[in-house]
């Protein structure tokens, strides 16, 4: 699915990260962990191609990713849904317009769509919240809104950045539940956090593998948190 050979990046003043090997399987259930400004943003970055590797490679779907044309970019995005540590919602829009807006830009009308839309806000549990505006909403709500957004499309990889950065323990448990839930309907996961608390009560459910970005590094984390 997502595998990188002797990646790098460079932001300009030294590499940030080096020599990444790593194969994301498909199913597979990872989770990236490191101190903040480790460089889990920018490792995440590189696997949906927001940056592009300055040295090495990195291969998506078995596509050298500096090989693909403009439309093979833009359909292989769509197998990779992101809920981004921002969440990136355009305030005038409602939650459901949000929401809706990858469908929008892929040229589909989500006219067409309303049922599974309605269908997905009530999944992430904001089918009363969809009028919502989103500076409305609650931390937990807006990163519920960030993981529909990022399933609507129905991807084959969903990456998380920090999904339970702003939210208490209670809600990062029923964000981890979506995203366990995907994970068992066959989705390839992979969630930045530094929430070790989140990553043992996964680990409890699901298989996961615990990667660690360490020295510039990306390492396998002992299995003991
Ligand atoms: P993390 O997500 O682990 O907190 P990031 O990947 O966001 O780490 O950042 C890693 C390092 O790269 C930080 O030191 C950050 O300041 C730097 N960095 C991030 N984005 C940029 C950028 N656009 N230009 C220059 N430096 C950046
Ligand atoms: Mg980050």
């Amino acid at each position: 699915m997502i595998e990188l050979q002797k990646a790098a990046y460079n932001y300009g003043d030294g590499e940030m990260l080096s020599e990444i090997s790593l194969k994301l399987a498909p199913g597979s259930f990872h989770f990236l962990t490191g101190p903040s400004g480790a460089g889990k943003s920018t490792f995440m970055k590189l696997c949906y191609m927001e940056l592009i590797a300055t040295a090495g490679q990195v291969r998506l779907f078995g596509d050298d990713v500096r090989q693909m044309s403009r439309d093979e970019i833009a359909r292989t995005r769509r197998r990779i849904g992101v809920v981004h540590q921002d969440c990136r919602f355009l305030d005038h829009l409602s939650l459901r317009q949000n929401v809706a807006l990858p469908l929008i830009v892929s040229g589909r009308d989500p006219g067409d769509e309303t049922e599974n839309l309605q269908e997905l806000l009530q999944w992430v549990g904001l089918g009363h919240r969809a009028d919502a505006l989103p500076q409305e909403l609650s931390g937990g709500e807006r990163q519920r809104a960030a993981l529909a957004r990022a399933v609507i499309m129905s991807p084959d990889v969903v990456l998380a950045d920090e999904p339970t950065g702003n939210v208490d323990s209670e809600m990062s448990q029923r964000i981890l539940q979506l995203l366990i839930e995907l994970n068992k309907m066959g989705k390839t996961i992979m969630i930045a956090t530094h929430d070790l608390a989140l990553i043992r009560m996964a680990k409890s459910q699901v298989n996961t593998r615990v990667l660690r970005i360490a020295n510039r590094r990306v390492q396998s984390a002992g299995v003991d948190l």
